[in-house]
């Protein structure tokens, strides 16, 4: 099959032709006619398969006829980040580029005004992150009545109960006579069931089982006795062992994200971190000095898991088991993407071994082990040795993580309501502490938020307000 024979205009073809793509892959095979069609679709497929363009494509061929009247899109992409939607942004540009559309990138963080202008001057597609989105709604900057075309891509994480309510309300202010197309490389069967709602008699177009990780990644695991000092010094042999182009390092919490940083830029490596309470404008410059190359390391939350199209990710490292089984999935498939390979290892302390377990079963294996002693320069022992030293007079890891979480506050209490509507990006994740009952597992997951972690770690609950005293602020190994 070829480009030409899914009935792609010339212009569209050329536009691939100069983005060096030969044929299409079979997401695009099998869901652009359907797009083209007008039907309803829910795409799901590997991750680094081509996604973006299945659905960019065939909306360029649909929206190249009318024209967009001002603050009224014609269609609209959610997306659950600001650096996704960015870059599905570059996307439609890099395929659109001998069409005249227009499009507005509404996201969080960065200058309303010119979001503002761009949407009176009429745009044919709205590319936008939830809460920004909606925040413009409410100033009437923007209205919906017009749209026909609604993508959700990462539609599994959008429909999870912390972005659910600002979806169904944008979905709510939509035309009801409408196109609306959902992909995601994850579709847990209780958020597909979530998923009909906004559908209607939708074409279900999947490459692979679903929740499948994507062939090119080789996967492997590190167990690691100890605490996090222990998994730092694993991740150091880790990485001195293998040849790595660049890599992404995924911490559970912002706060870990921090600390493994300083750890690493004190060890002399080239590295960065990133997270949802850095300030827009820093995220965009560590992520484009990643994609550049100037950073080789980068250490990041979830914020980075889902999307992000970076070619030289030659490795990813999982400093912490992901909570959610889906999540590892999306982190490690920012690596083995069109085509490449790419390595995957996940560190493991004896605490995580039901959060391995979820991986295990979503993936439907085991992740084959790594020999410890196949790492360079590293053992179990000495790494016990050098890390019970310094841990003298702390407490047990098990028992501060406890403390941690009795301080935390529910989010209810945590923001007033408005400051908490501001905000974007607010869904994050739960760290499934508890244990939970069969019936419990049945239910939709409610993830934490963005305001949670800031809460629990930064923000209102901690008893020393803003100040941060000297003896947190204490240097890592
Ligand atoms: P997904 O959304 O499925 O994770 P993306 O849409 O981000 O994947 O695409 C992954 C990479 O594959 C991108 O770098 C994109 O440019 C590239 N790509 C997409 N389609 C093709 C194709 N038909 N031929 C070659 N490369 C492609
Ligand atoms: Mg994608």
């Amino acid at each position: 099959m070829t480009f030409d024979d899914l009935g792609l205009s010339p212009e569209v073809l050329k536009a691939l032709a100069e983005a060096g793509y030969t044929e299409p892959t079979p997401i695009q095979s099998k869901a652009i006619p359907y797009v083209l069609m007008g039907r309803d679709v829910l795409g799901c497929a590997q991750t680094g398969t081509g996604k973006t363009a299945s659905f960019t494509l065939p909306m360029i061929e649909i929206l190249a006829s009318g024209r967009a009247r001002a603050r009224m899109p014609r269609s609209v992409i959610l997306a659950p980040t600001r650096e996704l939607a960015a870059q599905v942004a570059e996307s439609f540009e890099k395929y659109g580029k001998h069409h005249k559309l227009s499009k507005a990138l509404l996201i969080g963080g960065s200058s309303l005004v010119e979001q503002e202008r761009k949407l009176d001057r009429g745009v044919d597609v709205l590319i936008a992150t939830p809460g920004r989105m909606i925040d413009l709604f409410e100033r009437g900057k923007v209205l919906l009545a017009d749209v026909k075309i609604l993508v959700i891509d990462e539609a599994d994480r959008m429909l999870d109960m912390g972005f659910m309510p600002d979806v169904e309300r944008i979905v709510g202010l939509l035309p009801p006579l409408r196109q609306t197309l959902f992909f995601s490389a994850t579709m847990p069967p209780e958020i597909r069931r979530l998923a009909d709602k906004f559908l209607s008699n939708p074409k279900e177009v999947s490459v692979d089982p679903p929740a499948s990780p994507a062939e090119t990644v080789t996967q492997a695991l590190l167990r690691v006795t100890g605490a996090a000092k222990e998994k730092r010094a694993a991740l150091r042999a880790l990485i001195e062992s293998e040849d790595i182009a660049s890599a992404l390092i995924f911490c559970n919490r912002k706060r870990d994200v921090d600390i493994v940083f300083r750890s690493f830029k004190k060890h002399g490596y080239s590295v960065a971190a990133m997270h949802g309470d850095m300030a827009q404008p820093v995220r965009m410059e560590t992520l484009a000095a990643f994609k550049n190359s100037e950073v080789q390391l980068l250490i990041c939350s979830d914020v980075a898991a889902r999307g992000l199209d970076i070619p030289a990710v030659s490795h990813v490292f999982n400093f912490d088991v992901p909570t959610n089984a889906e999540d590892y999935i999306h982190r490690i498939g920012r690596t083995g993407r069109a085509g490449r390979s790419g390595k995957a290892y996940t560190l493991a302390l004896p605490d995580e071994v039901r959060a391995l377990a979820d991986v295990f079963k979503m993936i439907g294996r085991e992740i084959p082990e790594c020999d410890v002693a196949e790492v360079e320069g590293w053992s179990q022992e000495k790494a016990l040795r050098e890390g019970g030293r310094s841990r003298r007079g702390r407490k047990p890891a098990r028992e501060r993580g406890r403390k941690e979480r009795a301080e935390r506050q529910p989010r209810s209490e945590s923001k007033p309501k408005s400051e908490r509507k501001a905000q974007e990006e607010r869904p994050k994740r739960s760290a499934r502490v508890e244990p939970i009952s069969e019936k419990e597992k049945a239910k939709p997951k409610r993830r934490k938020t963005e305001e949670d972690e800031v809460a629990s770690s930064s923000g209102e609950s901690s008893p020393f307000g803003d100040h941060i005293p000297a003896f947190m602020m204490r240097s890592v190994a």
